[in-house]
């Protein structure tokens, strides 16, 4: 069996235990996809087309880009072309706000806080205007992991990114589909299925990004002990509340104090 084929079977496996387990989508419903351009929201977008195929599951899919003015999209029309061929058709919607807000915005200065919070924005109006309740993010277990770190390390709390997310009491649902994923298998599948064009440009925040902190540290730390990695996914499953602080929490500015 060829390697791309070997692979995506494997990631289509994994792809229906999130669908399953974390109840993300059912026969007949439509959902949007958040699409950047970028490789993780491509890969979104064709292993959903190779899942529906593979599962004989009817879903429609509508891809929005939410065009921000701070990572420009390239090749808009390659793009369209790129997710029409997989039966996805394409929205970009335009946000002229955010670019401003970040200019703006002095301290606390965190641009993708910002960001990634009025795009989310933007994709529930789209939905809305559709008439869709369920958006599906391209997040992978490795944005789950950072998430959990970051948040602790800049946010004062224990949490991170959960595969399913509803808001606005149960009118709209965020999905995470490839949650189960890593960074690393989606970049072997893009490589070896020839899918090697992206479409989002350069942010001019990107580098001093807190994630991008994350991310290298982890990296060292997997380097050194492979088994952390492993160890880190199962934690999100092992919340144990009893130990942590949580019953002190009104305390807790005269307690740090
Ligand atoms: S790196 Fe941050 S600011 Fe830049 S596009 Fe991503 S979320 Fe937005």
């Amino acid at each position: 069996m060829p390697k791309i084929k070997k692979l995506r079977d494997r990631l289509l496996k994994r792809v229906k235990k999130a669908i399953f387990y974390f109840d993300l989508l059912n026969e007949g419903e439509n959902i949007i996809l958040g699409i950047s351009g970028g490789k993780d929201s491509l890969f979104m977008a064709d292993i959903l087309y190779h899942f529906k195929r593979k599962y004989n599951m009817r879903f429609q899919m509508l891809a929005v880009h939410v065009a921000n003015r701070i990572k420009p999209l390239k090749n808009p029309e390659k793009l369209e072309r790129f997710l029409n061929e997989r039966g996805i058709d394409f929205l970009i919607v335009h946000d002229e706000n955010t670019k401003k807000i970040i200019e703006h915005r002095l301290k606390p200065f965190n641009p993708c806080y910002i960001c990634s919070k009025e795009r989310r924005k933007h994709l529930i109006y789209a939905a809305k205007e559709k008439d869709i309740n369920k958006i599906a993010l391209a997040h992978t277990i490795d944005d789950a992991v950072e998430t959990l770190l970051l948040n602790i390390f800049y946010a004062r709390e224990i949490s991170t990114m959960v595969p399913k997310q509803s808001l606005f009491r149960k009118d709209f649902f965020v999905i995470r589909p490839i949650i189960l994923i890593e960074e690393e298998e989606i970049e072997t599948y893009m490589k070896l299925s020839g899918m090697n064009e992206y479409y989002e440009g350069k942010c001019p925040y990107e580098d001093k990004s807190r994630r991008e902190t994350i991310r290298n540290i982890l990296k060292e730390l997997y380097k050194k002990d492979p088994q952390v990695r492993k160890n880190i996914k199962y934690s999100l499953f092992e919340c144990k509340m009893e130990y942590l602080w949580k019953d002190y929490r009104a305390f807790r500015k005269a307690i740090l104090r």
